[in-house]
């Protein structure tokens, strides 16, 4: 009985943060400069370490595209939930001796950065599937310890992407460094949208920016994002592991 109101009042929460997430996703797309249309960001609910019950409590409000860091854990609740009509997404760093899961289990990568990956990627995606959606990660703040690809670096990558069969490159994904300096975070932005600019002239159809997570979704919304990353925001903070 207890855990039954437990569980209920936890998904109440859980509706109630979503809601208003969605309500300053829809406020920060009418403010965009660019005059963004009206539903054109999409959430991934970052359910890394959260339990399955978590991403089912998220679904009963609402909530499909969840976003997932480490492979193992990650396929293992996409399986457990595999009786739910959801998207995932993943976000974590990729080694190249995971990627048949991820080709096996994932909707979307949002975080490939090298071609030995992504070819590994495509020979691995099952046809059933139809193709995998694809985003190359770019090191948008130029620090040795980041992954991601230079932004010098994206053009060649994204043409090679994009014409392996089994992937259907979509876009850009960043994680720039923490800082609290608005001004640096929206330059870092503003250069993942530049790189994707660059690639759209040069030819590739791409639509997609993943960029902005709990602390900056907004500002990322403004700057061109059409998926923010939601971990916190939505669950609660996490267990340090
Ligand atoms: C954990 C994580 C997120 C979510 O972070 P929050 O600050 O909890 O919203 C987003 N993107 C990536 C790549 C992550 O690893």
């Amino acid at each position: 009985m207890t855990i039954v109101a437990d569980s209920s009042r936890c998904e109440e929460l859980l509706c109630r943060r979503l809601e208003a997430l969605r309500a300053r996703v829809a406020e920060a797309e009418a403010e965009a400069r660019a005059g963004r249309a009206p539903g054109s960001v999409t959430i991934v609910a970052v359910s890394k370490t959260q339990p399955p019950e978590s991403v089912r409590a998220a679904f009963a409000c609402g909530q499909r595209v969840f976003g997932e860091n480490y492979v193992q854990e990650g396929v293992a609740k996409v399986e457990a939930l595999a009786d739910l009509p959801l998207e995932w997404h993943f976000i974590g760093p990729i080694q190249s001796n995971k990627t048949r899961a991820i080709a096996e289990h994932f909707a979307w990568v949002h975080s490939v950065d090298r071609l030995k990956v992504a070819e590994r990627l495509a020979a691995q995606r099952p046809a059933a599937l139809g193709p995998l959606q694809v985003l190359l990660q770019v090191n948008v703040s130029g620090e040795a310890s980041k992954s991601g690809v230079a932004p010098a670096e994206v053009p060649a990558l994204a043409q090679a992407v994009a014409a392996l069969p089994g992937l259907r490159l979509r876009g850009l994904m960043c994680i720039p460094e923490p800082t609290s300096d608005e001004a640096l975070l929206r330059a870092r932005f503003r250069t993942l949208r530049r790189c994707l600019e660059d690639l759209c002239a040069q030819g590739l159809e791409l639509d997609a920016l993943s960029m902005g997570m709990s602390g900056d979704f907004t500002i990322a919304i403004e700057e061109g994002a059409t998926h923010v990353r939601l971990g916190t925001a939505i669950f609660g903070e996490r267990k340090k592991p």
